[in-house]
């Protein structure tokens, strides 16, 4: 039997936003199951908390028993053996997106031979999205439920 295919979507997802929901809702029928991992680096400070970022993911996929939600503080190529998770998920907004996934992707796949990074590239009206954009936009308290899946 083909074992099933786990994606891993990691990412610092500070904050998941409306562009993030758009590539998980599309990839839900490549995949049996996605995990949605939220990198924790103790040396970079966070604008959103990690534990509170979860609730708000998981709330906006309660109806999608198919997609989970963790954070993990190790190598992405390390936590995808440990989930058996045979493909990273990205989204591609523009050039600078792809330049930088392009190097993380060769050296995900050197770290774990297995591991192979799917792309899917951002739909249009959601490519203006960005987490840095957004976190600007709430600390000077302007409203940004337009651009995220949840409300905060
Ligand atoms: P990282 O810090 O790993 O880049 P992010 O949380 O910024 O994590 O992004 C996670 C993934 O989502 C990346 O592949 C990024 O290119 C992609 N992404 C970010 N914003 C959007 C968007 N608006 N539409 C599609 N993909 C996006």
């Amino acid at each position: 039997m083909e074992s099933s295919k786990v994606a891993l979507f990691p990412g610092s997802f500070d904050p998941f936003t409306k562009g993030h929901e758009d590539i998980v809702l599309r990839s839900l029928s490549l995949f049996d199951e996605i995990i949605i991992a939220i990198g924790h680096n103790s040396n970079k400070k966070r604008y959103f908390d990690i534990d509170f970022m979860i609730s708000k993911i998981e709330s906006a996929f309660k109806d999608y028993d198919k997609v989970k939600v963790m954070m993990y503080d190790q190598l992405t190529a390390d936590l995808a053996k440990n989930t058996k998770a045979k493909y990273l998920l990205r989204g591609l907004r523009n050039t600078t997106d792809f330049e930088y996934e392009n190097s993380i992707s060769q050296v995900n796949r050197y770290l774990n031979s297995g591991l192979e990074t799917v792309f899917l590239i951002t739909s249009p009206e959601l490519a203006h999205i960005s987490s840095s954009i957004i976190r600007e936009v709430h600390k000077y308290k302007g409203d940004v439920s337009p651009f995220i899946p949840y409300d905060l």
